[in-house]
């Protein structure tokens, strides 16, 4: 009798130990999809960086071509006058944009610079983040694969378990699966040394003569979990 009782328990702890790892499986998932999502915001916020100084850029672009319009039109005024003072006047004014054009120009450069940067930046993001994609998918498709294997798994065990659970008495059998509920672990140990396995605890020598007979379920008197000899 309790040779089934150990069988069928050997069962029912299969099935836990499937169905708590079935249980991590979706936060595996997620951690996945978080790594994609991560690599995705990277990727996007350097291109949005190149955006913006490719805005910039031209923004200077337009600053150094109001400008250059304002020195070709002050060149021909140059040309046109014939006052010494209004020719150096115009003179100065040329040189104070002239001045601000290569500012500008400077700025221009180093935000060039920049965006070459960025842009190699990018490009190892880029190779790095197809890698991750790969290898994600390859994990998300192991993931599949080890959800299908343990929901089979499950299936053939809970097919074997009611199959065991029919051959025990209807008492016993409720005895059971309550001490295992409540126990966690196993509802039915071995007896060794006089020692109960379940709770460590000695058991007393009428517990031990009963578990060595055989005769009835005994219980050990500490735990309460259904003993048996291991010799
Ligand atoms: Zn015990």
């Amino acid at each position: 009798m309790l040779e089934k009782l150990l069988i069928l328990q050997d069962r029912d702890q299969k099935i836990r130990q499937i169905q708590l790892e079935v249980k991590t499986l979706p936060q595996q998932r997620k951690n996945l999809e978080a790594q994609l999502a991560a690599n995705a915001a990277t990727l996007e916020s350097l291109k949005q960086r190149a955006r913006q100084l490719e805005i910039e850029r031209k923004k200077l672009e337009l600053d150094v071509g109001v400008r250059a319009e304002s020195v070709s039109r002050l060149k021909t005024q140059q040309y046109q006058t014939r006052k010494n003072d209004e020719f150096q006047a115009l003179g100065h004014e040329i040189d104070r944009y002239e001045n601000e054009i290569r500012k500008i120009e400077d700025d221009e450069l180093e935000l060039m610079v920049l965006a070459d940067k960025i842009k190699a930046d990018l490009t190892a993001e880029e190779t790095k983040a197809a890698a991750t994609r790969d290898s994600i998918a390859r994990q998300t498709a192991d993931l599949d694969e080890k959800s299908k294997a343990l929901e089979s798994q499950l299936q053939g065990l809970t097919t074997e378990r009611s199959n065991l659970a029919t051959k025990i008495d209807e008492d016993l059998l409720a005895r059971f699966e309550r001490l295992f509920k409540s126990k966690g672990d196993a509802a039915v140990v071995a007896i060794e040394h006089g020692v109960c396995t379940g709770c460590h605890m000695k058991v007393t020598t009428a517990t031990a003569a009963g578990v060595k007979a055989g005769k009835e379920i005994v219980n050990c008197e500490n735990c309460g979990r259904i003993l048996y000899d291991a010799q």
